[in-house]
């Protein structure tokens, strides 16, 4: 089994070989915490949050950086704004991003580097870069000399001339060419400042990220990931800088996934259709939010409507309704595995298979999807059936243990709607009745046990005489 995927640096799709065999060094940009994160960073971090979930689930061990980028210029503005220091601004949105995260079911990175933690290492980058002449420093200001880096362009696929006729005019008369992006900013009255061979001031952006990719992952490690807007110049600059540094290739693999729009509009503040990932959240539940994003492969475009969210919505309660069934069904069971082997001809053993191997190409998660729904309406015609043997509740057990394995970086079960099997005392007073309506056809008392089975149909509940005796399951509406 092999996995490949889309890499932006080469544009091809590539066999994932990683450094060391097994693991998986992947980097992921965090926000910058200056405001509530929109849906479109919700997007980024629930598709890389899949993927690293996925390659745990084909057995790689993945050390998963994912940095929060805490002193910026938006950050400072807003604390202008507000007219506080600007670690209130960043406390108070990493506390809320973190919040956010949990509640789309974002799992915990391996290490959530702070970029004010790690200035250290940034003025280390800096000065080499310095040093080698790379980097120049005028009067406190540093900039990245990007004629000194020869593929400089080489991941967005632009030129430097093409680039520099691009550029009209130079807004910083301090750099020796327009595209120079800043390394560090000389300190400004009211900014908060660290100190630097080049006197006080502030790390730019880009070298925040090389920085604390490099400290966990080392000068080479497999996969950076981030959304397209970052492709240029933040990842381009990660890039120069970090390679002209320590003389070594930067990251492998560059994954990016594509645009979020919503109702059709490139979204942004300006255009008034900003929905943040809290706004989406108080009217979806997380495993809708989470369908609705895996319905889409994650380098497409993503439009956010309405009639998007109701169809996923529909979907999340189709999969529900089907795993609370199989929990009812195969209850008491016990793990599949214990159970004769199944067949590798087995419809569902076929299908699992195939689902790995959609995501396994370029984790094309709307072919997975359809696999599983494959799924779900083949073990719903088991389901179906009024009398199950042994070999088809193993059959159904085998299943339960696919859906769950999957579920687990899929995030797709709505565990909130399962309300059915979750709540003690909803399976109890259940199971109660069943019990009664048994006991009332033991004494041939026809009226009232059809009456107990009449009113649970007509709650969504039916109850079917099994060989073991009878049992109760959720309808599907
Ligand atoms: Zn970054």
């Amino acid at each position: 089994m092999s996995v490949h995927l889309y890499n932006t640096l080469t544009r091809t799709k590539e066999e994932f070989t990683p450094l060391e065999p097994g693991k998986v060094k992947f980097y992921m940009c965090g926000p910058t915490v200056y405001d509530y994160i929109h849906i479109g960073n919700g997007r980024a971090f629930t598709v890389f949050d899949v993927i690293r979930g996925f390659l745990e689930f084909v057995g790689f061990e993945v050390t998963y950086v994912f940095n929060i980028t805490d002193i910026d210029d938006k950050i400072i503005n807003r604390a202008k704004e507000e007219g506080v220091p600007f670690n209130q601004i960043s406390e108070r949105f990493t506390k809320i991003l973190f919040e956010d995260l949990e509640a789309l079911g974002v799992a915990k990175a391996s290490v959530h580097p702070k970029a004010t933690e790690h200035v250290g290492e940034m003025v280390a980058l800096i000065k080499t870069l310095v040093d080698e002449k790379i980097a120049y420093d005028v009067d406190g200001d540093v900039f990245f000399d990007v004629s000194k880096f020869e593929t400089y362009g080489k991941l967005s696929g632009k030129r430097l001339d093409e680039l520099r006729a691009g550029v009209r005019v130079s807004v910083d008369k301090n750099k020796k060419n327009p595209l120079d992006f800043a390394l560090w900013k000389k300190h400004k009255p009211g900014e908060p400042f660290w100190d630097s061979p080049w006197g006080q001031g502030r790390p730019g952006w880009h070298i925040e990220c090389s920085a604390m990719s490099m400290k966990y992952l080392g000068a080479t490690f497999d996969i950076h990931a981030g959304g397209t807007d970052l492709v240029f110049p933040h990842h381009e600059n990660e890039i120069a800088q970090s390679e002209c540094a320590t003389g070594e290739n930067f990251a492998r693999y560059w994954l990016h996934n594509g645009f979020l729009n919503i109702d059709g509009d490139k979204m942004s503040k300006s255009l008034g259709n900003f929905e943040t990932v809290r706004e989406v959240l108080a009217k979806y539940s997380r495993a809708v939010i989470r369908m609705f994003f895996l319905q889409k492969h994650y380098r497409s475009p993503i439009d956010l409507t309405e009639e998007g969210l109701h169809a996923a919505s529909s979907a999340v309660k189709r999969l529900t309704t089907f795993y609370d069934n199989l929990s009812s069904l195969t209850a008491g069971l016990g793990d599949s595995q214990a159970g004769p082997a199944m067949s590798p001809g087995n419809t569902f053993v076929k299908m699992r298979s195939e689902f790995v191997d959609a995501m396994s190409d370029d984790f094309n998660s709307p072919a997975a999807l359809s696999i599983l729904f494959d799924m779900v309406r083949e073990a719903n015609k088991l389901i179906g059936k009024q009398m199950h043997s042994d070999e088809e509740l193993l059959t159904l057990s085998y299943v339960k243990e696919t859906v769950d394995a999957f579920d687990q970086f899929l995030g797709i079960v709505d565990r909130t709607e399962s309300d059915f099997h979750s709540s003690d005392l909803i399976g109890t007073l259940l199971d109660l009745l069943v019990d009664v309506r048994q006991e009332l056809r033991a004494k041939k008392e026809w009226g009232l046990s059809d009456k107990i089975r009449d009113a649970l149909s007509e709650i969504g509940v039916a109850v079917e005489d099994k060989k073991s005796g009878p049992a109760w399951r959720k309808m599907d509406k």
